[in-house]
């Protein structure tokens, strides 16, 4: 156990992204955003959802599973053809390994939020709660087969806590806990409730990085476009049709390494 304990920290520090935002223009009060990304593989087997997860009909199923040169080739394919109108091609770039959810039958992702920050306050969670559940809606809007419900406890899928402020600019932070075949097991996201310099962040700030981060927690990479929510250093408060376009093709496409 020690040695699995050790196997996730290690592989977490060798994959942290770490992105910096600058204040939008003509808007002193914008946020900094920093956001922080990890990724963890486990070495544990496939779970249940991805063994009962059927391929999608036009693509072979590559990756962990046992999935083919000319598989993963396919997909690399599919992802450089949408290039410009999606931005997974950065998954690729980052470890060649798409990292979804695989929920059959539309079996919801149970999400726990930390009712009381250590700091801060339930005054200023309140609301930033109500922008979470927005950003949370505004993906289950995408016909990605997600839904997400908020249950209490301590299991569930996505765990949401908070903190007062990160050491640096960043104002969020996902880590992803995924099996080799590339489906993800849990997520947990780390919201900061002030800016660097102590001040709380605005409810449009808010909404932005729950956007942002909740995109991390479904898989997505980081877009190259300011405009879209997954920039980034997003400011963005609306899914843009390359953020949509993008979380349908990963979707579509099975989880697990593209590896040439
Ligand atoms: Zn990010």
């Amino acid at each position: 156990m020690n040695r699995v304990i050790l196997l996730l920290l290690v592989v977490l520090g060798g994959l942290v992204i770490v992105g910096r935002i600058l204040p939008r223009a003509g808007t002193p009060e914008a946020v900094e955003k920093n956001v922080v990304s990890s990724a963890i593989d486990t070495a544990s087997s496939l779970g249940r959802d991805q063994r009962l997860l059927p391929p999608p009909a036009a693509v072979p199923q590559p990756g962990g599973s046992g999935g083919s040169a000319l598989a993963r080739l396919g997909v690399r394919r599919r992802i450089a053809q949408a290039r410009g109108s999606v931005y997974l091609d950065s998954a690729v770039v980052l470890d060649s390994i798409l990292r979804r959810w695989v929920r059959p039958g539309r079996v919801p992702l149970r999400v726990t939020v930390i009712p009381n920050p250590s700091s801060g306050g339930a005054g200023v969670t309140a609301g930033y709660r109500a922008q979470l559940r927005k950003a949370l809606d505004h993906w289950e809007a995408v016909d990605l087969g997600l839904r997400f419900v908020e249950v209490e406890g301590s299991e569930s899928d996505i765990q949401v806590g908070w903190i007062d402020r990160f050491g640096t600019d960043q104002s969020g932070m996902t880590v992803l806990e995924s099996g080799p075949d590339g489906a993800i097991r849990q997520a947990q996201i780390t919201l900061a409730l002030h800016s660097m310099t102590g001040d709380p962040l605005p409810s449009y700030a808010q909404l932005a990085i729950a956007l942002h981060e909740v995109g991390h927690a479904i898989g997505l990479p980081h877009s190259a476009d300011s405009s879209d929510v997954m920039f980034p250093t997003t400011h963005a408060t609306e899914l843009t049709r390359r953020d949509r376009a993008t979380a349908l093709l990963l979707y579509r496409l099975p989880p697990g390494s593209v590896e040439q």
